[in-house]
């Protein structure tokens, strides 16, 4: 049987000190993660329970660690905002995980950019129409190397931060995340089967504004990796 068209190639990641690569099967994100992210978007950060929405397995983008990668700065948007969020990315399926072995289902752990046509978010939302145009567009999740749980432990606590052009803008601590990994593992699994190539972006802390064509991106997880990339010239 042949395929009548090309098929796209499937969507991987870096795995840190290997050539080795990571399948991206769905991107799962987390909508306001932390209290101070939720009171700046103009919400209350009560706990209620987690959102989530989706971007394509295809908007990942690797961030080479020369710091090379470049962005390209996408159509339709005048507020391409930053989001940096911790990534959790799932190595063996599971429905209705428990949150005490939710952590069992990572594979391993990574550091990515939510990145976000914020005016197209923010009108959609306002219609109360879905987001994807805001969120899930071409290229909307540049992500880190991956690193093994096996060899970094599950991450609980450590500083999380991004500056623009060297300006810090966005610093918290992943240990004031509203749900943490395994709730937030927990949770979902309640309502799609989780499998082996998918990703979980967190959320991301207060302080997201938005960047220009030529502005460079640095972002780091204390205790996992450091990430720098810049914006490119428009699509
Ligand atoms: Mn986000």
């Amino acid at each position: 049987m042949n395929y009548v068209i090309p098929p796209a190639p499937l969507p991987a990641i870096a795995v840190n000190g290997s050539d080795d690569l990571f399948p991206v099967r769905r991107i799962y994100c987390v909508g306001r993660n932390y209290a101070a992210h939720a009171r700046e978007m103009g919400s209350d950060p009560t706990r209620e329970p987690p959102f989530f929405f989706c971007k394509p397995a295809d908007a990942a983008v690797p961030i080479a660690v020369d710091g090379r990668t470049r962005l390209p700065y996408p159509p339709a948007t005048t507020n391409f905002h930053h989001e940096i969020e911790l990534v959790v990315a799932i190595g063996k399926a599971g429905r209705a995980i428990a949150a005490k072995d939710a952590l069992e289902h990572v594979w391993g752990y990574a550091l990515g950019l939510d990145m976000t046509r914020r005016d197209l978010q923010f009108a959609l939302r306002d219609k109360g129409r879905p987001w994807e145009l805001g969120k899930a567009f071409d290229q909307s999740a540049p992500i880190s190397p991956l690193y093994r749980a096996a060899h970094v432990g599950h991450l609980r606590s450590g500083r999380i931060w991004l500056k623009v052009n060297g300006q810090i803008k966005q610093e918290s601590d992943i240990a004031d995340l509203i749900w943490p990994v395994a709730e937030t593992i927990a949770y979902l699994s309640n309502y799609v089967e989780l499998m082996p190539g998918d990703l979980i972006f967190t959320g991301t802390p207060e302080g997201v504004s938005p960047v220009l064509p030529g502005d460079t991106l640095e972002g780091g997880l204390d205790g996992l990796c450091q990430i720098a990339l810049h914006v490119g010239q428009p699509i």
